[in-house]
């Protein structure tokens, strides 16, 4: 059985889970999978931790998969693991730990799995199984009226729907019980697409108390990139309410970036891209754009160990 979803180079579920238990079995370093929770339809919601697990340690995350479409996150969240695997955080892990949540909605990767498997292989999906945009769904500015189309939406209709109050999805109950009840100093939430690293706020034009800091360490991860990001807090790609980065960073101290990965993935020599919103979201060979951000993203790794884990 192929490890892929029809001729795209994107993961099934199933193979995803595969791959996962196999940078576990190789790891060199001590690695536990740890099932967080459940989703609405009852998937497990795996979380992957590199480390002797002793939160006392500062603890970084990289999660992806809040928005069903966005398959590219958790092939990037896969070779981050491998990364780490592998040995790139070095003794660094003798002073903390590195979880990675590779698929945060399991329900919308189901979903999408099953509309790319089937008749025209059309994915388009972005909320959980309630049709609640996950990344609407948390405590910040939730009811403050919507800026944007985008911003978060009362109505279910919208394809930003932001559920019937923060919290509400038993995802997001999951990821927020998993926080509170760890140590992290700092995250990253993987998107697509933006060719741009992010950083808070997204519900707010406001500066936050960290912009310079959140600048700087934006440009040292570009500065890792053959082709850099631009580097933006949120709110300039646009407003958003009821944002888990905002939420990691206001109400939990995390350090909280994002990653939009890719640009708007249509290819005039590809047509299977031209009416198929998936490759709109996700590069048709996910490797190539990987193999430009996995530098910046693990390189989260060795700031975390500098600014947090003290020294060695
Ligand atoms: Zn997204």
């Amino acid at each position: 059985m192929s490890r892929f979803i029809g001729n795209t180079n994107y993961h099934t579920a199933q193979g995803l889970d595969e791959e996962f238990a196999a940078v576990v079995e190789g790891s060199k370093t001590p690695v536990e999978a740890v099932e967080l929770g459940r989703s609405v339809e009852g998937r497990p919601i795996t979380a992957y931790c590199f480390g002797d697990g002793d939160f006392r340690k500062p603890e970084i995350l990289y999660f992806a998969l809040a928005h069903a479409i966005e398959f590219i996150g958790a092939e990037t969240a896969l070779e981050i693991a491998r990364g780490i695997a592998a040995g790139d955080a070095g003794a660094a892990l003798d002073r903390m730990n590195v979880w990675v949540l590779p698929v945060f909605n399991p329900d919308g990767y189901a979903k999408v799995e099953r509309q790319l498997s089937s008749g025209p292989g059309i994915g388009l999906a972005r909320s959980n199984a309630n049709g609640v945009d996950l990344n609407r769904n948390f405590p910040v500015a939730f009811y403050h009226l919507p800026r944007s189309i985008f911003s978060g939406s009362p109505f279910k209709i919208s394809p930003y729907y932001r559920g019937a109050e923060p919290c509400s999805e038993t995802e997001s109950a999951v990821f927020r019980d998993f926080i509170i009840g760890r140590n992290f100093k700092t995250s990253l939430s993987l998107h697509s697409f933006g060719g741009s690293i992010l950083f808070p706020y997204s519900h707010t034009s406001k500066k936050c108390r960290d912009y310079d800091a959140f600048m700087a360490l934006g440009g040292e991860m570009a500065s890792r990139q053959s082709r850099p990001y631009t580097v933006k807090p949120a709110y300039k790609l646009y407003q958003m309410n009821g944002d888990m980065d905002d939420w990691l960073y206001d109400e939990c101290g995390v350090f909280a970036m994002v990653m939009e990965i890719g640009r708007l993935g249509v290819r005039a020599a590809r047509p299977e891209t031209w009416l198929n919103p998936f490759f709109w979201s996700n590069p048709v060979e996910p490797h190539a754009e990987i193999d430009n951000i996995l530098p910046a993203c693990l390189y989260l790794v060795e700031y975390a160990a500098e600014k947090f884990a003290g020294p060695k």
